[in-house]
C-alpha cells in the first residue's frame, strides 16, 4: 500500500503541502479533486520522488520513498505515472514507444518487450495501431498509448494526473473507459481528476484538496453527494 503521513512540501517560501495524510490500500482507487494550485500534482511528484519533501513520510509497500538509501529508479518502476499530456517519441511507432522502457529500464529483449507492449496496447484498444506513428493518432489514442506504455512496466500502482484535461470533450470517454478497465482489473490507482461523475463512479475514496490540505475525505457518497465542509460544497457547486 501507499502510506502518506504528515507530508509537508515547500517551494522556497511557498508551502504547497501542509500536512497530508492519505492511505491507499492494494486494489483501491483514490481520487483527488480540488482547485488548481491546491497541491494535487505536487503530491503525486512527491510520491514517486520527482520532488523531495520537507517533512513527514511516504511509504510504498513499506519502503520510505525519500530515504537517501532508497533506490529511486527501483521505486519508480512500481509507480506508473500518466500526465495530462505525454509527448511520445514521434519517430517511433506505437509499439516501439510502448516497448521502449521495458528494454531500457528492465533490460528485456526487444522480442519480450514487444510481446508485453502488444498485450497492453491491445488491452487499451490499440491493437490495430501497433505500427502506426503516434503523431497520426487522436489525443484520446495518444493518452491510451501513454497508459499502455506505463502498464508495460507492470507497476503495482498507477498515478494519473488529469489525464483527460487536455482532450477534446468527445475523446474524454474512451480514456475514462480505459481507467474503468484498469479499476476492474484490480489496479491500485490514484487519480487526480476534474471528472466528478467519473470519480463518483470508480473511487473507493475521494480526497478534496484545499490550499495544501485535505479539507474533506471519504467515500464518494460522503464527499461528493453529501459534503460536510463549506469549501467542498463551494468547489462542487462550481465544477458540477
Ligand atoms: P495542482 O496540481 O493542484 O493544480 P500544483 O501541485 O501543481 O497544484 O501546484 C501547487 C502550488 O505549487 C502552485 O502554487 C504552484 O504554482 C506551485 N508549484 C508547483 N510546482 C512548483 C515548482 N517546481 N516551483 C515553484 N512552485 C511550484
Ligand atoms: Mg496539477
Amino acid at each position: 500500500m501507499i502510506e502518506i503521513k504528515g507530508v509537508h512540501k515547500s517551494f522556497g517560501d511557498l508551502e504547497v503541502l501542509k500536512g497530508i495524510d492519505l492511505d491507499v490500500k492494494k486494489g483501491e482507487v483514490v481520487s483527488i479533486i480540488g482547485a488548481s494550485g491546491s497541491g494535487k500534482s505536487t503530491l503525486l511528484y512527491c510520491i514517486n520522488a520527482i520532488e523531495a519533501i520537507n517533512g513527514g513520510q511516504i511509504l510504498v509497500d513499506g519502503v520510505d520513498v525519500h530515504d537517501k538509501n532508497t533506490d529511486k529508479n527501483q521505486l519508480r518502476q512500481n509507480l506508473g505515472m500518466v500526465f495530462q499530456q505525454w509527448n511520445s517519441f514521434p519517430h517511433l511507432t506505437v509499439l516501439e514507444n510502448a516497448a521502449l522502457a521495458p528494454q531500457v529500464v528492465k533490460g528485456f529483449s526487444k522480442e519480450k518487450a514487444e510481446e508485453i507492449a502488444t498485450k497492453e496496447l491491445t488491452h487499451v484498444g490499440l491493437g490495430d495501431k501497433l505500427h502506426e506513428y503516434p503523431t497520426k493518432m487522436s489525443g484520446g489514442q495518444q493518452q491510451r498509448l501513454a497508459i499502455a506504455r506505463a502498464l508495460a512496466m507492470d507497476p503495482p500502482y498507477m498515478l494519473f494526473d488529469e489525464v483527460t484535461s487536455a482532450l477534446d470533450p468527445e475523446l474524454v470517454g474512451e480514456v475514462l473507459d480505459t481507467l474503468r478497465l484498469l479499476r476492474d482489473d484490480g489496479m491500485t490507482m490514484i487519480c487526480v481528476t476534474h471528472e466528478i461523475a467519473f470519480a463518483k463512479e470508480v473511487s473507493d475514496k475521494v480526497a478534496f484538496f484545499h490550499k495544501g490540505l485535505i479539507e474533506e475525505m471519504g467515500t464518494p457518497q460522503q464527499v461528493l453527494e453529501n459534503p460536510q465542509k463549506e469549501r467542498t460544497k463551494q468547489f462542487l457547486s462550481k465544477v458540477l
